[in-house]
């Protein structure tokens, strides 16, 4: 009866952070619980036997190698049923209680692999029986002091952390496992606890093998349990479980526990511990599940705030998700269009730089067409010096020996030339990095606008590679134009005209030249026919420096104008009306098929939305 009542108040408690376990709550905010430690040896299986009446793995060594939550729940229509779960899917239902040793092993076996390695992956155990309490607890590997063969060296540290890393969380209980018939303060386990619980609040001990310790050490064991000793708020319990020999002769845990009672009932110095509530079982189990219970209450209205806060974000997925595709078959024709439409109309807003996707793409460019400014201005500087080598050059050699007719023009001619080919490679490099830029941003573009539609992705995202590259290749055949045109070093521009001689400006010709004002090349040609070498000479360098000056003014512009015309806006052109041409096919299912992890994806929202929806029922109810 008593059972019952309690079972009543425990159970929704008790429920409700398994459920929210179960949603991955407890990777962000630690959920009230019960750890189970224990130094090898101290009775730890034993004590987790009674409580689940069920036999559990043991044997000598680290038996326990992942954390097992044992999960008990008492139901009088039940007579016994189990399911073990780990990792993401496995999960087994079974109804021998006699399989659970097996099935224990064998998921420690696929988490933390055949032998003796430890790991720290949940196993969750959940037994329900007509007899077994409500309880929630999680059991942790023992702590090893040394080594056997085959285990790292290292791994008495990897269980501490393990252990640590679940008894440092203040809303877990401590519940330490320890021998009476040892020194308790010398049990790592105690020590451990103490560490991370130094005030006692959360930590409660357990005393075992009581029917082991020598006679005359019973008096200590009093003071201990009286809690005179080391002082834990929760304060000890002592138990008796099921020694070797028993286990060896297959005593049942049910008979054990009967002979629990027996045994302090007929102990002359533990018998009063009955009555105090401070040994048996029994009443261990009781006082774990009120502390339970105490604990999860505390904790209550910050598990609700987060699972307010996970609905929000689940509920924000979902609604990311919604507005699939209709049925319909025009209606999802209707569908198509305006997914399309509304792509397209986001790669002309982008080309005319009405919208920003990632970074500003205009700035960007701006950015990288300075670059390619400075690279010409930067030329300009090495360009007068060779300007000025070769004209010293040209000094040294033919001072006072220049011939009539002697040919000077293609000396410079040469030097020119060479030095504007310089600029091709500069240039090329612009052109491809825009190119990666614009093909990132309309990228980006066809994955937010597709993400529910790999098809429509992947031929979106073949579309602009393709067009990318055809208009890059058109770029790249006209830049090359480009420098095979100032291979001819021509101009007709005002400024290089002042610098032409005084003397030829105001001449005979000057009628021709205002008509033909950019004939470089011929005025040369005349320059040298009529044998004043010298004279043009000298003004070599200052002709050589302006007509460079025309030549990146040609090139500051032309370049960034073909790149933007046909990498930006003519590509943004042709990826819109080739994405309109699909339209023309009346495959809109397939076109519009969505990723089948997409719906996969939409239902464990739901699920999760759902669960999350009860649980905060559940509490709301509490
Ligand atoms: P664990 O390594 O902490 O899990 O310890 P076990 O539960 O495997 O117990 C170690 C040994 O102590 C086993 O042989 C148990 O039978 C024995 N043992 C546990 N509890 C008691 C007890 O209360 N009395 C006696 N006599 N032996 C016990
Ligand atoms: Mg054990």
């Amino acid at each position: 009866m008593f059972q019952d009542q309690l079972a009543e108040k425990v159970r929704p408690f008790i429920d409700l952070v398994d459920d929210m376990r179960s949603i991955g709550i407890d990777k962000e905010l630690p959920l009230p619980t019960i750890a189970v430690v224990g130094d090898q040896s101290s009775g730890k299986s034993s004590v987790l036997e009674s409580l689940s009446e069920v036999a559990l793995p043991r044997g000598t060594g680290i038996v326990t190698r992942c954390p097992l939550l044992l999960q008990l729940c008492n139901d009088k229509a039940v007579k016994w049923k189990a399911v073990i779960s780990y990792g993401e899917k496995f999960r087994h239902e079974f109804d021998k209680p006699s399989e659970v040793v097996r099935l224990v092993e064998q998921a420690q076996n696929v988490l933390a692999g055949k032998g003796v390695g430890i790991c720290e992956d949940l196993i969750t155990l959940k037994i329900t029986s007509s007899t077994v309490c409500d309880l929630s607890l999680i059991d942790l590997p023992g702590i090893a002091r040394v080594a056997v063969k085959g285990q790292p060296d290292d791994i008495g540290a990897q269980i501490k952390n393990l252990i640590t890393k679940f008894i440092k969380n203040k809303t877990t209980i401590i519940l330490v496992v320890v021998p009476c018939n040892v020194d308790i303060a010398t049990t790592e386990a105690l020590k451990m606890a103490q560490e991370m619980d130094p005030e006692g609040t959360r930590t409660l001990a357990i005393l075992t093998k009581p029917d082991l310790i020598d006679q005359g050490a019973e008096k200590n064991v009093l003071e201990i349990v009286h809690n005179r000793v080391i002082f834990l708020n929760m304060g000890y319990v002592i138990v008796k479980c099921r020694g070797q020999k028993q286990i060896d002769e297959n005593m049942s845990i049910t008979r054990a526990i009967e002979e629990e009672l027996e045994f302090f009932r007929n102990h002359k110095h533990f018998r009063s511990l009955l009555r105090e509530e401070k040994a048996t079982t029994k009443c261990l189990a009781t006082k774990l599940s009120n502390a339970l219970v105490k604990q999860i209450k505390k904790y209550l209205p910050q598990m609700s705030e987060k699972i307010k806060e996970h609905l929000g974000e689940v509920k924000h997925l979902l609604s990311k998700l919604e507005g699939g595709p209709p049925l319909e078959p025009a209606e999802k024709r209707k569908y198509l269009i305006q997914v399309i439409t509304d792509f397209n109309e986001q790669i002309t807003q982008l080309s005319k730089g009405d919208i920003i996707v990632v970074e500003n793409l205009f700035e960007l460019m701006r950015r990288e067409f300075t670059v390619w400014m400075e690279c010409l201005k930067n030329a300009k500087s090495n360009y007068h010096e060779v300007v000025q080598q070769v004209v010293d050059e040209y000094d040294q050699k033919h001072r006072g020996s220049e011939l009539p007719g002697f040919s000077n023009y293609r000396v410079f001619q040469h030097v020119v030339q060479k030095l504007v080919a310089e600029l091709k490679r500069p240039a090329m490099m612009t052109l491809q990095t825009i190119r990666d830029m614009v093909q990132k941003q309309f990228d980006h573009l066809s994955k937010e606008n597709f993400k529910n539609y790999p098809y429509l992705y992947q031929v979106s995202k073949k579309k602009i590679e393709t067009i990318q590259e055809q208009q890059s290749n058109i770029v790249k055949a006209r830049i090359v134009e480009q420098f095979e045109m100032e291979m001819q070093v021509y101009t007709q521009d005002e400024i290089f005209n002042k610098h032409l001689p005084e003397d030829k400006a105001e001449g005979s010709d000057h009628d021709t030249r205002s008509k033909y004002p950019g004939l470089f090349n011929a005025y040369y040609e005349e320059e040298k026919a009529e044998g004043s070498d010298h004279n043009t000479r000298s003004k070599y360098p200052g002709l050589l420096k302006s007509y460079y000056e025309i030549v990146v003014q040609r090139l500051a512009d032309q370049v960034p104008m073909l790149i933007r015309y046909f990498i930006l806006k003519e590509s943004a052109k042709i990826v819109c009306s080739e994405m309109l041409d699909l339209l023309h096919r009346d495959d809109a299912d397939n076109i519009l098929q969505e990723d089948s992890e997409i719906g996969e994806y939409r239902a464990k929202l739901q699920a999760q939305a759902d669960r999350l929806l009860l649980a905060n029922d559940k509490i709301s109810s509490l």
